[in-house]
């Protein structure tokens, strides 16, 4: 028996706490499968969610299959091997160190251990897009200040001055994504300090290290580096990005043991699970496969800067795993690179209507965007 479906009489959006009633969905990049039905296609490739295109370490492989006989039992509430491991690699107390159902869900117990009505949070204009949704769903104001402009010194880029501006006595946290997806863009150590030195004590500076593993500029800081003498800092790290284990969800914070201890208050106790932990866990013990990671979107990201350039295809340079273009208008532009079985990520929802985020892939998978790149722009 089906159950038939009535028309809701009831108006749940009305019923929602206020916060939620403004958020738009978040847009996910385009799953393979779903482009593979929909344009009957079979070669797919995907380049819209900044994924290792290594996968994880096949020591991360490995521990997942391990725990293959051990799934009726709880994971770890509070995460001992991991955080212990993390301390020694990040040289910082395990009692600094929050887990988190990737670091999105770190994101949202800053917000509802720290935010809320009358409180807000402040971030860049084109800044990731689970920051708005963690602090709207919390009832709280988010304040956008406006990125630098297309010819500033870092094009797009944070403009530290400008969200100091906005901070007052109920900003609880702000937010500072270095690099930022999906501009590229990053903070150099000298304006980070700077930065640091002015945020009042009444807020949390959240520095959110999503690539931190692909920076290599010499002047980029090291936010773990920071905490002792910045105790309002909290730095953001995940597995996601270049560990490949974004399918796993882990990420973690540091933080002052105070911030940690308040934020493990809101948390689920069973939010990372056990496969995800001991995947992590593995992972973090092979740092030849992150280097290796590295090494390779290094190469590629500067091959493809280099096409793009010969292009003339306008682009951010970028320190992350990921290119932003400029292709006029993108939402065509993305369409026809799906009916050629390339998924990349339109990024209108940041404002940027014009702009694509390709993610830098494997060598062949690269040189297919930059063939279906060529073509398109042929066709306009
Ligand atoms: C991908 C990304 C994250 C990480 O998200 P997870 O929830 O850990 O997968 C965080 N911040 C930024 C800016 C990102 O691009």
């Amino acid at each position: 028996m089906t159950a038939t479906i009535t028309k809701p009489e009831i108006d749940f959006a009305a019923l929602a706490a206020p916060g939620v009633r403004g958020l738009d969905p978040y847009q996910p990049g385009k799953p393979i499968e779903e482009v593979q039905r929909e344009y009957g296609l079979t070669e797919v490739i995907k380049l819209a969610s900044n994924e290792n295109p290594l996968g994880p370490s096949p020591k991360a492989q490995a521990a997942v299959r391990a725990l293959a006989d051990k799934l009726a039992l709880y994971p770890d509430g509070a995460g001992f091997e991991l955080k212990n491991a993390l301390a020694a690699h990040c040289g910082v107390p395990a009692s600094g160190i929050t887990l988190g159902d990737g670091s999105d869900n770190l994101m949202q117990l800053l917000a509802q251990a720290f935010l809320g009505p009358g409180r807000n949070a402040v971030m860049s204009q084109y800044a990731f897009a689970a920051y708005p949704i963690v602090v709207r769903a919390v009832g709280a104001e988010l304040r956008v200040a406006p990125a630098q402009g297309p010819d500033g010194a870092m094009p797009y880029g944070h403009d530290l001055d400008a969200m100091l501006a906005l901070i007052d006595a109920d900003t609880r946290l702000v937010f500072v994504a270095n690099p930022n997806n999906p501009t590229g863009t990053w903070t150099r150590r000298d304006e980070l300090l700077q930065f640091l030195d002015a945020v009042p004590e009444g807020t949390l500076a959240v520095l959110d290290e999503a690539y931190f593993e692909y920076v290599d500029e010499a002047d980029y800081p090291n936010g773990a580096r920071l905490l002792e003498r910045y105790p309002n800092l909290v730095v953001l790290r995940t597995f996601s990005k270049a560990y490949g284990l974004a399918g796993l969800r882990v990420g973690y914070a540091l933080s002052h043991p105070a911030v940690a201890d308040l934020m493990n208050r809101v948390r689920m106790p069973f939010n990372v699970n056990a496969l995800a932990q001991a995947a992590a866990l593995a992972a973090l013990g092979d740092q030849d496969h992150v280097r290796k990671a590295v090494a390779l979107n290094r190469e590629q990201r500067a091959e493809l800067e280099r096409t793009f350039a010969a292009m003339n295809l306008t682009f951010i340079p970028s320190v992350g795993n990921f290119i932003t273009i400029e292709v006029g208008d993108a939402a065509a532009v993305f369409d026809a690179l799906l009916r050629r079985g390339v998924i990349v990520r339109p990024i209108a929802n940041y404002g940027m209507p014009k702009h694509l985020r390709v993610t830098v892939g494997l060598p062949e998978e690269n040189r297919r965007l930059v063939e279906a790149l060529k073509q398109v722009s042929k066709l306009s």
